[in-house]
């Protein structure tokens, strides 16, 4: 176990950042164009408005627990300047309470998730989470089943904006191809958005066409004891 890791300053969030940026057009990306998606999970309140300072507008949580908390912590602050993502798996009945937070849904992998998505938040952005890796312990829908939900996202009057995609848990094992599965999906269906790529593959998402990195690591270090990725 290891022991709470402080927040660093604000000068060395910024310098991070620009780290980011620079592995993202060392990848082929222009840094303009890739968004970053500032994941906050783990941490307080306080990442949030170091992210937001930072300059970033976009900030995601696994959590609803965790974003509704900071959302209510920033709230009057910050928080008119920035978006929540919501990038966990999201249980129906924890999407009434976000639903007046969050910017974009980025894990719908169930007609019955966004069923309640659109009736507690009508026309909301979403993204539908893709398993391209195959791993049975990974949220999301695998690829060949995705089509279906496509449509029943868009008959729900959801606005449906592309797909999210999280890379391999084995560090050995190449995300490319998971990656370039999820941008070839977007393609065939005319969605313009691809969030892929974390603070350990986000190069390879980059290169395979990623419109959104999603780092928490990158730019606040280890997260405290406890937190979890998925
Ligand atoms: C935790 C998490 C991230 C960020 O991971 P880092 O390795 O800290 O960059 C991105 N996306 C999802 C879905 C996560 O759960």
């Amino acid at each position: 176990m290891t022991a709470p890791a402080p927040l660093p300053e604000l000068s060395e969030v910024r310098r991070r950042l620009d780290v980011v940026r620079e592995r993202i057009a060392a990848a082929g990306g222009d840094p303009e164009r890739v968004a970053v998606c500032a994941v906050t999970k783990g941490f307080g309140p306080d990442a949030v408005r170091l992210a937001v300072e930072a300059g970033l507008v976009d900030i995601g949580e696994n959590y609803a627990q965790e974003l509704v908390a900071k959302a209510e912590a920033i709230e009057g602050t910050a928080e008119a300047d920035l978006r929540w993502h919501m990038i966990g798996t999201v249980q129906r009945n924890k999407v009434r309470r976000l639903a007046p937070h969050v910017h974009c849904w980025q894990t719908v992998d169930r007609i019955e998730l966004a069923e309640e998505i659109a009736r507690r938040a009508p026309g909301a952005r979403v993204l539908i989470q893709l398993n391209t890796t195959g791993e049975a312990s990974k949220a999301g829908i695998a690829p060949d089943e995705a089509p279906r939900l496509v449509e029943a996202v868009r008959e729900l009057g959801l606005g449906l904006r592309g797909v999210m995609a999280v890379g391999p848990t084995d560090p050995r094992v190449d995300p490319t191809p998971g990656f370039r599965a999820a941008r070839r999906f977007a393609d065939d269906h005319g969605l313009p958005e691809v969030s892929m790529g974390m603070t350990r593959d986000l190069e390879a998402a980059v290169a395979a066409g990623s419109t959104m990195v999603r780092v928490g690591t990158a730019l606040f270090g280890a997260r405290p004891t406890g937190a979890t990725a998925t």
